[in-house]
Formats: structure tokens, C-alpha cells, sequence
């Protein structure tokens, strides 16, 4: 059995199902994204877990231990939320020493744990500080260094970083990864960020309408989605229409003409020089990403986008005849969406 298992677990509040007949095993030290739009039931899910929230059937299971009804401190768990719930009063030190506190933990091994944890977190030059004097990723470290001091058996994470901005949102998740690793806590994050939930995870379980709708690693997510919504949820995709040949090889066709949805990524196609490749177009707009450059292009499929590295080399103008071209085997059947969002 895995370390925490999830069995048919559902949450109803009056009408809504809030969430559907979840299973999901999470190993020791893994760490697993839930992943969606907003209102999928990836907060619930967590809740239920933290015991928050009362759970309308299945179980929760916790290292061989039934919790599905159990006193959230019973359950022992670290939670951070992206609201992270500082006291604003106390030190950073004592911010984190407020949970061995309840515990009663002898004063020489708290003294010993909480700076532990600050070293691990990088925040030991700051432990006098007050939450209001720091930045807000280093608010976000103390919050963390505050649900691992008391060494829970899961480390639950909802949408810790949402509240930072881009540059810093990126470095808090190398962050995230390296505490995690280091310490070995098995982990389980909430998240609407793609990117989020592939850079920093294990596996990642994709949720909709308050149903899974799958659970991979984030490479065979991001190149095998299983459905229409999956691929334009999880990255950029192109929608194709496709037809099979008598053999079962998949073809693309235009729109109509086909049987199956495909989805070709946008930076598994090549550009070439007018009359060449599998499709002929015209630029029609071009974005600067810094390190890419992403095209729009015109083409009797519809628009298409485009990724190209950027090399160094001046980008192609808007208006610019190309042929595109790609790998069949790059192309990706998808299924109908068995849940709507
Ligand atoms: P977000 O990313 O916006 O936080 P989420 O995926 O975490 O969304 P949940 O907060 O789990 O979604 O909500 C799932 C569904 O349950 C939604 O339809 C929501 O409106 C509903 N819901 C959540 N909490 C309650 C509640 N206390 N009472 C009634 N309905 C609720």
C-alpha cells in the first residue's frame, strides 16, 4: 500500500460535487501536483486531506492508518497556505517555534529544531526579524520552515506561490524542490500553474469538474495529454483534424474531413522556406519571448502557432511565406472531453 492513499474519495456541499470519487496512491517522498482550473475541487481535495473539511465518502489513508475522520492535529500534517497566516507579533523564530511550543517540546531541542529548519530554509540571519519586515518570499520561507518544524509525515502545499511575482514565483520553486528533496517529506501541492505543476513535481494528477482526468509524470503529461482539454490546458497546442488510413496511420486534414482530434505542439514544428515541408503559410504575427520567438501562422489548416528557439539570428517578418513541417509521429490523438471544465 502506498504511504497515502486516496479511495474513492468525494466531497458534495447541497447540489455541487465539489469532488467526484477520487483515487490517488502518493509514495513516500514523492511529490504530487493537483492541478486544474479554478473551481475543480483541488482545494477540497486538500482540505479533506488536512481534515478541514468533512468528507462525504471514501477514505483517506496515512500510512497504513484509516484518518478519513480523524482531528486535523491528530493528523499531524504540515499545511501552507498562499495566504501563509504569519503572526504578525512574533519574531520569525518564534513564528516557528509556535507549533513545538503547543506540543511542549523541551526548550533545548526547540531552540535546536527551529534553527534547524531556519538554516534549511535560508532564513537564519532574519530569525529576529517580524514577518513585516520581510519580503514576501522570504514570508513564504517562514511559513514553510513553520509546517516542517514539527516533522509532519506530509507536507501539504496550497498555492503557496501565487502571491509573489514572476521572477521571484521561479526561484521559490527551485526553492520548494530543493527543501523537499533534502528533507525527503512526501508532499502534495495545489495548483492552477502548468508550469508550476510540471517543473516542480513528480507526478502530476490533472482535475477537472471535480474529477481525475489523469495522473503522470510531468514529461508524459506534457507529451501524452489524454484529452482536447488537457492538451490546451497543460502548454500551448495546436488542434488539428486528422483522418486514419486503412493501415491506422494518422493523417492531417481540414477541418471536417476528419475522425480524430489531434494536437501537435508548437515547438515540435519546423519552419522552412516557402514551397518546402508538409503545409504552406504566411506569418501573420510574431512575439518576442527573449529566449523564443512564438509566430502566428496563417495556413489552410487555420492559424497555427509556432516556437523557435532563439538562436541570436534576426526573426522572420510578419508576412513572410514558409513551409511547415513536422514529424508524423509527433502528432498526438486526443480523446473528447469526458467531463465539461
Ligand atoms: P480555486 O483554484 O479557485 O481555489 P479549486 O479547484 O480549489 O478552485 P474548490 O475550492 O475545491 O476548487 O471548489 C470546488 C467546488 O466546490 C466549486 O464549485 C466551489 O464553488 C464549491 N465549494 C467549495 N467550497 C464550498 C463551500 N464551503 N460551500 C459550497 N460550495 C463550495
Amino acid at each position: 500500500m502506498a504511504f497515502m492513499q486516496l479511495e474513492g474519495l468525494g466531497k458534495r456541499y447541497g447540489e455541487i460535487d465539489a469532488v467526484v470519487a477520487t483515487d490517488l496512491a502518493v509514495e513516500q517522498g514523492e511529490f504530487v501536483s493537483l492541478l486544474g482550473p479554478s473551481g475543480c475541487g483541488k482545494t477540497t481535495t486538500l482540505q479533506m486531506i488536512a481534515g478541514f473539511v468533512d468528507v462525504t465518502s471514501g477514505r483517506i489513508i496515512l500510512d497504513g492508518r484509516d484518518i478519513t475522520h480523524a482531528k486535523p492535529a491528530s493528523r499531524g500534517l504540515g499545511v501552507v497556505f498562499q495566504s501563509y497566516a504569519l503572526f504578525p507579533h512574533m519574531s520569525v523564530q518564534d513564528n516557528v517555534a509556535f507549533g513545538l511550543r503547543m506540543r511542549k517540546v523541551p526548550k533545548a531541542e526547540l531552540q535546536q529544531r527551529v534553527a534547524q529548519v531556519l538554516k534549511l530554509v535560508r532564513l537564519d540571519p532574519h530569525a529576529e526579524r517580524y514577518p513585516r519586515e520581510l519580503s514576501g518570499g522570504q514570508r513564504q520561507r517562514v511559513a514553510l520552515a513553520r509546517a516542517l518544524v514539527i516533522q509532519p509525515p506530509v507536507l501539504l502545499l496550497d498555492e503557496p506561490l501565487s502571491n509573489l511575482d514572476a521572477n521571484l514565483r521561479e526561484e521559490m520553486q527551485f526553492e520548494i524542490r530543493r527543501i523537499q528533496r533534502e528533507v525527503g517529506i512526501t508532499t502534495l501541492m495545489v495548483t492552477h500553474d502548468q508550469s508550476e505543476a510540471l517543473s516542480i513535481s513528480d507526478r502530476v494528477v490533472v482535475m477537472q469538474a471535480g474529477r481525475v482526468t489523469q495522473i503522470d509524470v510531468p514529461y508524459t503529461l506534457y507529451e501524452h495529454p489524454r484529452t482536447e482539454f488537457i492538451s490546451g490546458f497543460v502548454g500551448k497546442a495546436n488542434r488539428l483534424c486528422g483522418r486514419r488510413d486503412g493501415s491506422g496511420e494518422v493523417h492531417v486534414c481540414a477541418a471536417g474531413e476528419g475522425d480524430v482530434s489531434l494536437s501537435l505542439r508548437p515547438e515540435k514544428i519546423t519552419l522552412r522556406g516557402a514551397g518546402e515541408g508538409r503545409l504552406q503559410g504566411q506569418i501573420s504575427s510574431r512575439f518576442f519571448l527573449g529566449s523564443q520567438w512564438l509566430y502566428s501562422v496563417s495556413t489552410a489548416l487555420g492559424e497555427l502557432t509556432v516556437v523557435r528557439g532563439n538562436d541570436g539570428s534576426p526573426p522572420l517578418n510578419e508576412g513572410t511565406a514558409v513551409g511547415l513541417d513536422w514529424a508524423s509521429d509527433l502528432l498526438r490523438v486526443l480523446r473528447g472531453d469526458e467531463v465539461s471544465a
